[in-house]
């Protein structure tokens, strides 16, 4: 195809389209949808970005393509390893903002952590990605180039999806869906729907909407805390949807999934929200839920307003969830020497004040 940057925003992006999307292309193109199935495994199975090299596709098709679909992958422009074999990757999009997703090595399993948003409106006030406030959403396009450039750089590595990168994913509701569909496609990058995961701030009422749309992937929530009084303030949306609300979301999301499994996230934070009655009040919010708990140490950064628990405080919080009966892990952030680990991801700094805060 012929690329050139200036044609990019004018024709529509090769790696946001759908299989369906592709049907109508190949139809507008006077060619059989079955192109759209070749399209599809060429490109998104086998990373293959120069449809000109496609042989199994007809010429008409490979000049439709180039006069109406653009090919953007983006520019990597660092990529890190840390000592735990986690790596990060910057990717330059085309208008020159700059996107971080994360690889995380598991025993038997490569995860891969993606981006939603450059920045995020939600302002949590324990989140780097927080402070550099919303730039804009990513389109999905962008999305799928960040599991693309994932794939590249791992040799088609990546077995797991999470939405757990910069920005709230529920904010970016339809390109989040897209993306999502894409990444699913059997035909395609054929991520298994259990395989995907979208951690939330607690949007209650997108939450609700993807459980309508039935969106394939499984749900995260971060809940980081047992009282309003605590979570209005470490995360601002709690004032709209408070925890009873969120709950029932939550519970309101396992029933209608058929029984299906949530994971509960929760950020430790020294002296705020990991007192051993923290911990009774988390049993009795997640008492009978299907559920498994995250239990994730504060990650420092220069400037936090906030104190990671010592292990100990870590290890006894975990203790009263285990004795009621839930199953809760800690996770130890992979990749905090190259400052990879959740909450860490950001691409420009605002000032804080001397309070830490925004
Ligand atoms: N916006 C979504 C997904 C991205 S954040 C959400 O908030 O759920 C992914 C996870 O990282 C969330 O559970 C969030 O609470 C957690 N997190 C954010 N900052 C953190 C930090 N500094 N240390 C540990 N976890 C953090
Ligand atoms: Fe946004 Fe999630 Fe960070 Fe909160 S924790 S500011 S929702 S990215």
């Amino acid at each position: 195809m012929n690329i050139s940057a200036e044609n990019i925003c004018a024709k529509t992006p090769f790696l946001g389209m759908t299989h369906s999307d592709l049907v109508d292309l190949c139809q507008q193109a006077g060619v059989k949808p079955v192109h759209a199935d070749h399209l599809v495994a060429t490109v998104f199975r086998y990373y293959q970005s120069d449809i000109d090299a496609i042989s199994t596709i007809p010429n008409i098709l490979k000049t439709y393509l180039a006069a109406h679909a653009s090919m953007f992958e983006p520019e990597c422009t660092a990529a890190q390893l840390a000592a735990d074999g986690t790596r990060k990757l910057v990717l330059k999009m085309a208008d020159g903002k700059a996107v971080e997703t994360v690889l995380i090595k598991g025993a038997n399993r490569l995860t891969q952590c993606i981006s939603t948003q450059v920045g995020c409106a939600v302002g949590c006030t324990f989140c780097l990605t927080a402070t550099a406030g919303l730039s804009r959403n990513l389109t999905a396009a962008e999305m799928v180039s960040e599991v693309w450039a994932g794939q590249k750089i791992s040799g088609g590595q990546v077995s797991n999806i999470v939405l757990m990168g910069m920005g709230e994913p529920l904010h970016n509701y339809h390109a989040v869906a897209q993306f999502l569909e894409i990444i699913t496609d059997a035909k395609g990058m054929a991520f298994s729907p259990n395989r995907v995961t979208l951690s939330t701030s607690g949007m209650v009422p997108a939450m609700y909407r993807m459980l309508e749309d039935k969106w394939p992937c499984n749900l995260a929530v971060s809940l980081n805390a047992t009282t309003d009084a605590v979570r209005d303030q470490i995360i601002p949306i709690n004032r709209k949807y408070p925890i009873a609300t969120l709950m029932q979301a939550v519970r309101d999301y396992i029933q209608q999934r058929g029984n299906k499994r949530v994971l509960i996230e929760y950020v430790m934070l020294a002296g705020v929200n990991d007192s051993l009655d923290d911990a009774k009040r988390l049993c009795v919010l997640l008492d009978d839920l299907h559920c498994t708990i995250n239990l994730l140490p504060f990650n420092a950064y220069p400037g936090a307003a906030f104190d990671r628990p010592n292990d100990a405080a870590v290890s006894e919080f975990q203790a009263v969830l285990v004795e009621a009966g839930l199953i809760a892990i800690i996770r130890q952030s992979k990749g905090r020497d190259i400052s990879a680990a959740c909450g860490q991801l950001i691409t420009s700094i605002k000032k804080r004040n001397d309070s830490g805060r925004l």
